[in-house]
């Protein structure tokens, strides 16, 4: 049974450190990535945190203390992730159209690359020659994911290197020779279709011959995990089974043994971060009824951005008769996070509870209206520790310059 944290000591939590708050779970983190490397036990299996989903320091050496490795989306997070404790050999640096500089840093930093586009390629082969294994990050031309904005992989998305220019990639390697040890693919967020990874698995595995010191098989991330009651999320278990008949095939036809690494980040996050605010205002207008809250897309903006839905509770009086309410925000902009949601009765001052804020949360965070970004407490051996202040007013000026005239 997954953990949990109960309204109970949701509400305790909250008003011990205020809200707007996150909430992170340390054990249900681990138990999430104790649920990958049982599903994958009988393949040659790494898992890279993608941790753009939740960089909190204290995450992160979670993450490194339980054995997961690293995967960053800038050169920041490498830093962050070195700075948490990670050994350079398990970080690893997925590229996105980044500057070169960003991909020399990290060769100095000693970590593995992906690189996904021709132009930087080119400059890998010239600057490093076969000195520095590489990654390749290609693009497999396959639609997959919760929407189009999280379709990372289809064949108008900016992200890697479209499979069919894989012509061009043998002739820089040739040219520069270049060591590339890892094909890279992510086709996207919420990928709940087993099959999608197959078919990604597949469009690689027709390109390897070319590849003589091949490694590795990055398949990305992109697990789904339950957002609304009842619902299911990546079938993990059959995805581990299906990998490993995967590699066992290709390990007959080419007699080369493969490892495959895989970058989850809301699959270990997600379900461990509650995000608890407080309701101010109650407005009844005609048959709606808002529930305006002390937050807004400033705080949590996957609702507004991407439509995505977390299931809310009324911790303060779970029990209450179920009313439907708009819940809405405090920042001037239309802000819904869920219409026509039915809640136990809500009083002003009621505490609600976002589920699955964990992942995407704090992340996207922003002063927006200079508000303060809420505070992040992690729940450890028990334990609700801050490990985020609040902002200040100092915090929202310290980066500007005052001009004196
Ligand atoms: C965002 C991202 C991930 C993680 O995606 P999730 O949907 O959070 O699992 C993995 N790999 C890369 C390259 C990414 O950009």
């Amino acid at each position: 049974m997954p953990q949990v944290l109960s309204h109970q000591q949701l509400l305790e939590i909250a008003n011990e450190f205020g809200t707007p708050l996150y909430i992170y779970h340390a054990e249900r983190i681990t138990e999430q990535y104790h649920r990958l490397q049982e599903a994958f036990k009988d393949t040659d299996a790494t898992f890279f945190y993608a941790c753009k989903a939740l960089t909190n320091v204290n995450v992160l050496k979670h993450l490194k203390h339980i054995g997961c490795n690293i995967d960053c989306s800038s050169i920041n997070e490498v830093r962050l992730a070195l700075l948490a404790g990670f050994e350079p050999e398990r970080v690893l640096y997925t590229s996105n159209n980044i500057a070169f500089s960003e991909i020399e840093e990290a060769v100095s930093l000693g970590v593995h690359v992906n690189i996904d586009s021709v132009s930087n390629l080119q400059k890998f082969g010239e600057r490093y020659g076969h000195s520095y294994p590489v990654g390749i990050r290609l693009r497999p031309n396959i639609m997959a994911g919760g929407n189009l904005k999280i379709s990372t992989g289809h064949n108008k998305s900016k992200f890697g290197i479209p499979v069919e220019d894989i012509d061009q990639v043998l002739s820089v390697m040739k040219e520069k020779n270049l060591h590339v040890r890892t094909f890279h693919i992510h086709t996207g967020s919420e990928i709940k279709d087993v099959e999608v990874f197959a078919r990604g698995m597949e469009v690689l595995f027709d390109l390897i011959r070319h590849f003589p010191e091949l490694e590795v098989i990055d398949l990305g991330g992109g697990f789904k995990v339950p957002y609304t009651p009842g619902e299911e999320g990546t079938d993990v278990e059959r995805l581990g089974k299906r990998v490993k008949e995967e590699f066992d095939t290709i390990a007959k036809k080419y007699g080369r043994r493969l490892k495959v690494w895989f970058e989850p980040g809301k699959f270990l996050v997600s379900e461990a971060g509650y995000f608890v605010v407080q309701v101010n205002v109650l407005k009844q207008s005609g048959d709606i009824c808002f529930a305006g809250v002390n937050s807004g897309l400033n705080h949590l903006i996957r609702p507004m951005f991407y439509g995505s839905y977390h299931h809310i509770q009324n911790i303060s009086d779970p029990g209450g008769k179920p009313e439907t309410y708009h819940i809405v925000g405090n920042v001037c902009e239309t802000d819904t996070f869920a219409e026509d949601r039915v809640l136990p009765k809500i009083k002003e001052g009621d505490f609600l509870v976002f589920y699955n804020a964990g992942a995407y949360g704090f992340e996207m965070a922003s002063n927006y209206n200079s508000r303060f970004k809420p505070a992040e407490v992690l729940v450890i051996n028990n334990k609700a520790r801050l490990i985020r202040r609040r902002d200040t007013l100092e915090d929202i000026l310290a980066t500007q310059v005052i001009l004196k005239d």
